[in-house]
């Protein structure tokens, strides 16, 4: 049974809502954490650590590093990218892979880096750009070469001559290590019957 009275309720419930209101009051004066999203989309920084979105970077002549390996694609645990390639014959008559189209799925991504670590080129990497929410799932995947893009082309290595060794020189070096190799230590015993005792001259 409530024993109560009608205004003891009252008091309580007056009681209650002081409570609260003081929390509200003290709460709104804080400092805030809370992000003020999207309000300050323009200054939102994030650190280097963060993986939102990968992305292939072009140059300014529309070029990417990718040789089309498909070692990202292997390593990938999730199947979220997919390369396609094709075989071209260059001018000096050599065969080559080719990227054609490489789709990488966000919505199947976990963001472990796999792709990235296993690359050989350095042709891929995680982005900053976080606002990634579609209507449409099949926007999901992205053409991560851009239309008409082609691989950067690779400075060929500089060969540089072999030094023309002289015959002296190469004939030498040899005899010089086989003469130290050949050369027996001299024994204890010679050294040290050549050490002639110190003769003290007499005066006279
Ligand atoms: S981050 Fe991981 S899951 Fe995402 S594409 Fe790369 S390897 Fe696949
Ligand atoms: S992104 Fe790197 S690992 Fe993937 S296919 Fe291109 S070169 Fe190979």
């Amino acid at each position: 049974m409530n024993d109560k009275t009608y205004f003891g309720g009252i008091l309580d419930a007056v009681k209650s809502l002081t409570i609260g209101l003081k929390t509200s009051i003290k709460v709104f004066f804080e400092h805030h954490e809370t992000e003020q999203y999207p309000e300050n989309r323009a200054t939102l920084t994030f650190t280097d650590r963060n993986r939102f979105c990968l992305e292939m970077p072009h140059n300014e002549k529309n070029e990417h590093k990718c040789i089309a390996c498909g070692l990202c694609q292997m390593a990938c645990p999730n199947d979220s990218i997919t390369v396609t390639s094709e075989t071209v014959t260059t001018e000096d008559g050599k065969k080559k892979k080719q990227l054609v189209k490489y789709e990488y799925n966000i919505g199947q991504c976990m963001f472990c880096n796999l792709c990235v670590t296993a690359c050989p080129q350095g042709a891929i990497l995680f982005n900053q750009e976080f606002e990634q929410a579609v209507f449409d799932k099949s926007k999901l995947i992205k053409v991560l070469n851009h239309p008409g893009s082609k691989c950067q082309e690779r400075p060929k290595p500089v060969v540089s001559p072999k030094p023309a060794a002289t015959p002296a020189t190469a004939n030498e070096a040899p005899k010089a290590s086989l003469s130290h190799v050949d050369t027996a230590p001299a024994p204890k015993t010679e050294t040290a019957d050549k050490t002639e005792p110190i003769e003290t001259k007499k005066e006279d």
